[in-house]
């Protein structure tokens, strides 16, 4: 399958605010990160909070800026792009769908305003063909076209969130990144959400990075699976293989926290116990070891290499080398 993006080598570095004593520290949210996400396909990114996710997510969308690395979508490196028209193009190819419905929403504008914004913005379209674009994206994630002339309060956590997907699809992008779209809302709709974004990525030929805590969502929706640590990619591979025969023990301690998931292939139980150490003070070494039940005297000073299962499985880790 031909690859939409390809990250290469990506850094993502922030300068805390000056304290009291005028100091600043860094932290260190995405660290050397090569990545491709194919067309089609749904990757998810896997892990606890504060372990850069959201932050790649925005790296992605230039919403952040990054130290260093290259991000090509299609091709085309777009950390290099800053002209207009071409940040312009950009925005039409990739969208995002944030986590919080609530908030992602102008309160002060009618649905229809907002939905009808980004093709003003983007486009030369007439009035009557944009109101024919609006009525037909926001029928297609569920909603009636009455809902156009309402105000975002009117509606449920999982309306609003209908509402942000009907306008992350109004350019008509090619890849969506969705930064953990359903944890803001209840159970009982999160299901309802989910399988819409399984519907419109066949509708639209979409591709997704979709960014999530929960194994089991990520389970019942992804195509494959990296699980990051401390602004790494530990380990990747296609779901199956990631939920059948996990490898790295963050990932397998990962899996075991999660009853559910448990399967016979992942006897081995691992829990999760300490903190996720600040980013401002990284461990040297394997990030993990301070965790890790397995750890050896190398993974406190040596990096693993990067070990291949099959073609799509890999993983850092000393056990494997
Ligand atoms: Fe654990 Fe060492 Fe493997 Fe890191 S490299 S996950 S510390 S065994």
């Amino acid at each position: 399958m031909e690859n939409l993006a390809e990250i290469k080598n990506l850094e993502v570095i922030y300068q805390t605010k000056k304290n009291v004593f005028g100091g600043t520290q860094t932290i260190y949210a995405v660290n050397n990160i090569s990545l491709d996400i194919k067309k089609g396909e749904i990757l998810a990114i896997a892990g606890e909070s504060g372990c850069g996710k959201s932050t790649l997510a925005k790296a992605i969308m230039k919403l952040v800026n990054s130290k260093s690395g290259e991000i090509l979508i299609n091709g085309q490196n777009i950390l290099t792009i800053s002209k207009r028209e071409d940040l312009k193009s950009f925005y039409q190819k990739v969208q995002m769908i944030f986590q919080n419905p609530y908030s992602s929403l102008n309160p002060k504008m009618k649905i229809g305003d907002i939905l009808k914004e980004p093709l003003e913005i983007n486009t030369s379209l007439k009035k009557e063909e944009i109101n024919k674009i609006i009525e037909e994206k926001i029928e297609k994630v569920g909603l009636d076209k009455s809902c156009l002339n309402l105000y975002p309060h009117e509606f449920s956590g999982g309306q609003r969130q209908r509402i942000a997907i009907a306008r992350s699809l109004i350019l008509n992008p090619e890849f969506i990144i969705a930064d953990e779209p359903v944890s803001a809302l209840d159970v009982s709709i999160q299901a309802q959400i989910i399988n819409l974004l399984k519907q419109l990525k066949e509708d639209f030929n979409l591709t997704f990075l979709f960014i999530s805590h929960d194994l089991s969502v990520i389970k019942y929706l992804s195509d494959r699976i990296a699980i990051m640590y401390l602004g790494e990619i530990v380990e990747i591979g296609r779901t199956e293989e990631i939920f059948t025969n996990p490898k790295h023990p963050y990932t397998k301690a990962l899996l075991s926290a999660v009853p559910e998931l448990n399967t016979r292939e992942n006897k081995e139980k691992i829990q999760l116990t300490g903190e996720l150490p600040s980013p401002e003070n990284l461990p040297q070494g394997c990030k993990f070891h301070t965790r890790c039940p397995y750890a050896m005297d190398k993974c406190k000073c040596k990096k693993p290499n990067t070990i291949e299962f099959t073609q799509s499985h890999n993983c850092k880790c000393f056990l494997y080398e």
